[in-house]
């Protein structure tokens, strides 16, 4: 089995422009080897947004270089645009997986339904780090719908497989390096063994409720983070849980992050921040 390495938590929220209220649980600033291939990990809510009748919710036109931004949304809409052409609302269950790599520019807004009904808001927004061969990709979007997503049940429970393997079920998300991503949920009383890769860094986000990892205690935007080394790990549930379940294999490559930038040193760091300032990322269609 695993072993448990720490509790990662951060009490303190902020805000990402004005339509997500977010806690970092973790990022690139602490100990990257321990968390890679991930880079950060934003809890978004649970928040009740009020109707508005406005221009909706959200964050303006920003790049990023390098990486991923994978977003999973529970309750709320998000709509996205972006400088490839790509764009789309993503709802519950709705996944979407951008690969910046080479460079994008997009926006995040709360879809304008959600904003002007309000309602319930809650989702993750988690940045997967690229290997360096492939951090100047072109950019790409996928959209997984929920419908495309697996669903494996087990007694007391059942794992949604959006990236990887889950007992056979394999995740619609291509990815550069092997990851699982698999949204679990457990019912009150109930346990799971989750078969977490030997080599993998695994990390077990707690979004609702309250759960033991091996025998540490785990609640509300706790992540349990365990071993690189051993296999597996035993997840009891006390209360109705909601868990997103990564691991990763660790990419070995040194980690420099400036901002919406993570590249590998800081010459590539300023080499995107010149890209950025010249224009060329390009452009979110109007
Ligand atoms: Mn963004």
């Amino acid at each position: 089995m695993k072993s448990i390495a720490e509790v990662m938590r951060q009490p303190q929220g902020h805000w990402v422009g004005d339509g997500f209220p977010v806690r970092s649980i973790f990022s690139y600033n602490g100990d990257t080897a321990a968390i890679s291939p991930f880079l950060l990990f934003d809890y978004a809510g649970p928040y009740v947004f009020q109707p508005n009748g406005g221009a909706p919710r959200g964050v303006g036109q920003h790049p990023h270089r390098g990486f991923e931004t994978v977003t999973i949304v529970y309750d709320g809409e998000v709509s996205h645009r972006d400088s490839t052409g790509g764009g789309g609302t993503i709802g519950p269950g709705d996944v979407q997986w951008m690969t910046a790599a080479g460079g994008v520019i997009h926006e995040e807004f709360h879809s304008p339904a959600y904003s002007k009904a309000g309602g319930p808001f809650r989702m993750v927004q988690l940045w997967v780090n690229l290997p360096a061969r492939d951090k100047m990709a072109p950019a790409k979007y996928q959209a997984i719908t929920s419908a495309e997503i697996p669903v494996v049940a087990f007694p007391g429970g059942k794992a949604r497989i959006i990236a990887g393997d889950f007992r056979g079920s394999r995740g619609p998300a291509s990815t550069f390096s092997p990851i699982n991503l698999w949204d679990v949920r457990l019912d009150a009383g109930a346990s799971v063994t989750l078969d977490l890769p030997e080599g993998h860094n695994a990390m077990i986000a707690v979004l609702a409720g309250a759960v033991t990892v091996e025998d540490k205690p785990g609640g509300e935007a706790d992540i349990v983070r365990l071993s690189v080394e051993g296999a597996g790990a035993r997840v009891a549930a006390s209360s109705d849980a909601m868990l997103l379940v990564l691991t990763g294999e660790p990419l070995g490559e040194p980690v420099f992050g400036y901002g919406p930038f993570v590249m590998t040193s800081e010459a590539e760091i300023r080499q995107a921040i010149n890209d950025f300032n010249s224009g060329r990322f390009g452009v979110v269609a109007a």
